[in-house]
C-alpha cells in the first residue's frame, strides 16, 4: 500500500475543506429522479435508462430445445454399460420441429435449437455417437437430461427481464429483442444548459491575443454530457461581468434540468460566479479536499440544479466526472453502482502530499512480468489537457496517503468499458 504520511505543515489538509464523499452525499440528498418517460423504439433506447420495468411476455426459451447438434434420446434408452443401436426416426431443425413422437429405442436428429421431440429429454452430441445407416450407436456414461435448454430457463413469463432504472446495453437490446419487445419506456433526457465564463476565452475561429486561450470546456463537456444522454444546451461564452453572467444564468435555469458553468468560481477579483448566484439562488460554494477540483459550487436555481466547476480544463473533467455523473444518473433514475477501483501496482513513483484525493493520470498497462501495472502521463499540471487524452485511468489517490514508491499497489479507474 501506498504509505500514509504524517501530516506536516507541508501538506494540503485544511480542517474547513469537504470530503468528496461528503459532497456527494449532500449532492444525492438534493436530486430527485426526473418523472417523465417517453416511448422510445428498441434501437434508439440504446443508452437510455428504462423508466419502468420490462417484463417478460413470454417463456425464454419458448420451448425446450437442444443445445447441441446431436440426437435426441430418452434417458430410458441411455445404456448404464456396454452400448446401445437407437432407430433414427426423423429430424428436428432449428425452426422446423419433428411432429411425431418418439417411441422406445428410438432418436432423432437434432440440431442446435430444434424442439425437442415428445418423448425425449436428453440430447447425445453428434460426436459421441456412431453413425449407422437408419441408426445411431451411443456407449454408456449419459446424463438424463444433458444438452437440453428447459423452456423458461433464462426466463419465465411474467419475470423482470430488464429492471427500471437500467441503462441499456447492446446486451439488453439484445435480450429485449429476445422477447420481442419492440418499444420501452425511457426517462427522458435532462436537459443540460452550460457556459464558460472568462474575459481571455476565444471561441474557435477567432484569433487569440497574448493572454487569451480557446475555450476547451464547453467542448470536454459537450462531450461528457452527450455520452451521458443528456441534451444539451451550449450557451457559449459568458465575459466576467457581473450582469451578463447573472442574466445567463437566469436564462439557462429557465430552460434546463440543469446548469453547469466552468470557471470564476474561486475567489479571485474576476469571479463572479459567487455574486450572481447569491442574488437568484441558492448555492453552496465547496472547498473539496480533492486534486484536482477544489472549488465546486452547488445548488440550485429556481428549478434546476446548478453545478459550478473549476476552471482548469482537468479540473473540469474530474469534477464532472466525480460529482456531476452521479447526479445525472440519478436524475436521470439509474440505479448508479460506483465506479470500480481497482488496486495495481504503480510503475513508477507518485509525488502526493496528504490532505486531499488525488486523482493523477495514468496509463494501465503490462509490464515485462505480465503483470498489470499503472504508470503515470507525467506532469500532473490541472491545465495539463493532454493528460487526459494519453491517460486510460485515473489513479485515486487516498487524501490521507503521500508519496507512492515504485512498486506499491495503488487504485485505479479506468475510463473505457467493454460495454
Ligand atoms: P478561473 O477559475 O476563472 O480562475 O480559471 C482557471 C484557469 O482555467 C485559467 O487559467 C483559465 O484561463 C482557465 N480556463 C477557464 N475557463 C476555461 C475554458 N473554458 N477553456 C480553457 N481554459 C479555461
Ligand atoms: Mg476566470
Amino acid at each position: 500500500m501506498a504509505k500514509a504520511q504524517p501530516a506536516s505543515c507541508m501538506d494540503d489538509y485544511d480542517p474547513a475543506s469537504l470530503p468528496v464523499t461528503e459532497a456527494l452525499r449532500r449532492i444525492e440528498l438534493v436530486v430527485t429522479p426526473l418523472h417523465h418517460a417517453e416511448r422510445v423504439a428498441l434501437r434508439s433506447a440504446l443508452g437510455r435508462v428504462l423508466a419502468e420495468d420490462v417484463r417478460s411476455p413470454v417463456d425464454v426459451p419458448a420451448h425446450t430445445n437442444s443445445a447441441m447438434d446431436g440426437y435426441a434420446v430418452s434417458a430410458e434408452d441411455l445404456p448404464d454399460s456396454g452400448s446401445v443401436s437407437l432407430r433414427v426416426v426423423g429430424t428436428s431443425w432449428a425452426g422446423r420441429a419433428f411432429e411425431g413422437p418418439l417411441g422406445r429405442g428410438e432418436c432423432v436428429r437434432i440440431m442446435t435449437g430444434g424442439v425437442m421431440p415428445r418423448g425425449a429429454d436428453s440430447v447425445v452430441m453428434q460426436e459421441d455417437c456412431e453413425r449407422e445407416a437408419e441408426a445411431i450407436r451411443l456407449g454408456a456414461g449419459h446424463r438424463r437430461g444433458q444438452h437440453v435448454r428447459r423452456a423458461g430457463e433464462d426466463l419465465a413469463r411474467g419475470d423482470v427481464a430488464v429492471p427500471a432504472g437500467k441503462r441499456l446495453t447492446p446486451a439488453e437490446l439484445g435480450l429485449l429483442a429476445s422477447l420481442g419487445v419492440g418499444e420501452v419506456s425511457a426517462v427522458r433526457a435532462p436537459r443540460v444548459a452550460f457556459f464558460s465564463t472568462g474575459d481571455e476565452l476565444r471561441s474557435i475561429g477567432e484569433p487569440l491575443l497574448p493572454g487569451e486561450v480557446y475555450d476547451s470546456n464547453r467542448y470536454t463537456l459537450y462531450g461528457m454530457l452527450k455520452r451521458l444522454g443528456a441534451d444539451v444546451i451550449d450557451l457559449g461564452v459568458v465575459g466576467d461581468d457581473f450582469d451578463a453572467i447573472t442574466s445567463t444564468l437566469r436564462d439557462a435555469a429557465m430552460m434546463a434540468d440543469v446548469v453547469i458553468t466552468s470557471a470564476g468560481a474561486s475567489v479571485g477579483d474576476a469571479d463572479y460566479i459567487k455574486a450572481a448566484l447569491d442574488e437568484i439562488g441558492e448555492v453552496d460554494f465547496w472547498k473539496i479536499a480533492m486534486k484536482p477540483g477544489r472549488p465546486l459550487s452547488f445548488g440550485r436555481i429556481g428549478d434546476a440544479l446548478f453545478f459550478g466547476l473549476p476552471g482548469n480544463p482537468v479540473s473540469v473533467m474530474v469534477t464532472f466526472y466525480q460529482f456531476v455523473t452521479p447526479a445525472l444518473r440519478r436524475l436521470m433514475g439509474e440505479t448508479h453502482a460506483p465506479v470500480a477501483r481497482i488496486p495495481v501496482r504503480s510503475a513508477t513513483a507518485l509525488k502526493k502530499r496528504p490532505g486531499r484525493l488525488e486523482f493523477q493520470r495514468g496509463i494501465l498497462g503490462r509490464d515485462r512480468e505480465g503483470q498489470l501495472t499503472v504508470r503515470s502521463t507525467g506532469e500532473q499540471g490541472s491545465g495539463i489537457l493532454s493528460s487526459m487524452s494519453r491517460a486510460n485511468c485515473f489513479i485515486v489517490l487516498a487524501a490521507e496517503c503521500g508519496d507512492v514508491d515504485a512498486g506499491d499497489f495503488v487504485d485505479v479507474e479506468l475510463f473505457e468499458g467493454i460495454v
